[in-house]
């Protein structure tokens, strides 16, 4: 049997890509493997929506040139939002690659591998094709145990086009999958042995909307709800444009969606949004994260800002430190703006210096791990239901498992605990996770 090792950067859809890569060529008899050296096979699949995802891209490629010269036989492959971008270009830049294929072609790999292969020709395939196929999951393979824990991809692509970002460019416009064919998926995961599911997609709020006669994304919910043994749903990520009233109203009302939203804002001043084409202001933020609340008290809400982007100025930052401490988000991801090629925002004028970001990044930090610490220090003393998924990371001879607002408990408990839930009470609060003991 040959052997694939599969290297992810990026987001998770990158990494929902990657299990889709390890089915499709263990589905034709590649077994994966940790190890580069000993891999007849060797996919990239990257991301480029940061520079320095794009940047290990690069350096890994490199220190492969040493590797396919010892073993000639060896087929890198390259695939992810880089690929699509850059196409046969990345085969001129990187002479040892042998294959590139874009973010639609994942399902075509073993017929890309052949053809490689047979002909050693290089190849590029990029193409942008239409339609359910690329989406299209495969179930397990035998033998292999999806876990208990599994993500669904609901949709590709994306319409949005907000400024800064590729992933428009790379994965082409939003297409749903049949809610049919998500729910056969989901029970059979289910009926697998995994009891939660994170449902995928660029914004998943508008799930449905391009497909004539298709349920919305809260009707998906709605019919996921119901699938036997499915503990938990989650998913990630919403459009905050397209968070409707029906969506908000199914936190509380469907027993199986945990509490939590991940509601990427990326800034709080409207110029800077409108400059972001991002279609909201901060006032409709603000509105929907109270109409949240108020749905939902006890939500866990999360959220994602860019700082620095061009023409930011100091009144822009305040704004959006402003709103940080109006919503006290559970947590945050921020990050400093960076050029893409191909996007809008790259050929602004007033870019900001990057000390400057620098120092606004830090700011925003460090403001929000005080809130994200003190939001955990007021659950010392209280118990939660805690779904046991792992081992804990610093101690693996502890447990580790989740609240519904997706808080991460570790404490002391037998291995046999994992995949059911259990009354947990808090003893200790630190800034990424907290301590407790179960009751
Ligand atoms: S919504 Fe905006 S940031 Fe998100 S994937 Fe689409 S274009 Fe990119």
């Amino acid at each position: 049997m040959k052997q694939v090792h599969i290297a992810t950067f990026g987001c998770q859809m990158n990494e929902r890509d990657s299990q889709t890569m390890a089915r499709v060529m263990n589905g034709c008899d590649y077994r994966i493997t940790e190890r580069m050296e000993q891999a007849d096979l060797i996919l990239i699949n990257t991301c480029s929506i940061r520079r320095k995802a794009e940047e290990k891209t690069y350096s890994l490629l490199g220190r492969l040139k040493d590797l396919k010269n010892r073993n000639p036989g060896l087929v890198i492959g390259v695939g992810g939002c880089v690929a699509q971008q850059e196409g046969p270009r990345l085969l001129e830049r990187v002479p040892h690659l042998d294959l590139v294929f874009g973010t639609r072609m994942i399902h075509q790999l073993p017929a890309l591998i052949e053809e490689v292969r047979s002909g050693k020709n290089r190849l590029s395939r990029i193409e942008m094709v239409q339609g359910e196929l690329y989406v299209r999951d495969l179930l397990m393979a035998p033998g292999c145990s999806p876990g208990l824990k599994a993500s669904v991809t609901i949709m590709q692509g994306c319409n949005n086009y907000c400024a800064y970002c590729v992933v428009p460019y790379v994965r082409g416009p939003e297409e749903s999958r049949g809610s049919r064919e998500i729910l056969a998926e989901v029970e059979a995961l289910a009926a697998e042995g995994v009891q939660e599911i994170l449902l995928l997609g660029q914004n998943v709020n508008s799930y449905g909307l391009n497909r004539e006669g298709e349920l919305t994304f809260a009707g998906l919910l709605d019919l996921l709800e119901k699938v036997p043994g499915l503990e938990r749903i989650r998913f990630t990520t919403s459009h905050p444009k397209d968070l409707s009233p029906e969506l908000m109203g199914c936190f509380g009302r469907i027993a199986n969606l945990c509490e939590h939203i991940h509601l990427p804002v990326q800034a709080g001043s409207n110029s800077v949004l409108e400059r972001m084409n991002r279609g909201y202001t901060r006032q409709d933020y603000l509105k929907k994260i109270d109409q949240l609340k108020a749905r939902c008290p006890g939500i866990a809400i999360t959220s994602d800002f860019i700082v620095g982007f061009p023409s930011e100025t100091e009144a822009d930052f305040e704004e959006t430190m402003d709103l940080v401490k109006a919503v006290q988000f559970d947590d945050i991801f921020s990050f400093k703006y960076s050029n893409r090629p191909q996007t809008p925002a790259s050929n602004f004028p007033d870019q900001v210096a990057e000390e400057e970001k620098g120092r606004r990044l830090m700011e925003l930090q460090t403001y929000q791990k005080k809130v994200t610490l003190s939001k955990h220090q007021t659950l010392v003393g209280t118990i939660q239901q805690v779904w046991v998924e792992g081992n804990s990371k610093k101690s693996p001879q502890d447990r580790m498992g989740r609240t519904r607002t997706n808080k991460i408990v570790n404490f002391p408990g037998p291995p046999d605990l994992l995949g059911k839930t259990v009354p947990v009470r808090i003893e200790k609060a630190y800034i990424n996770s907290l301590k407790g003991v179960v009751v």
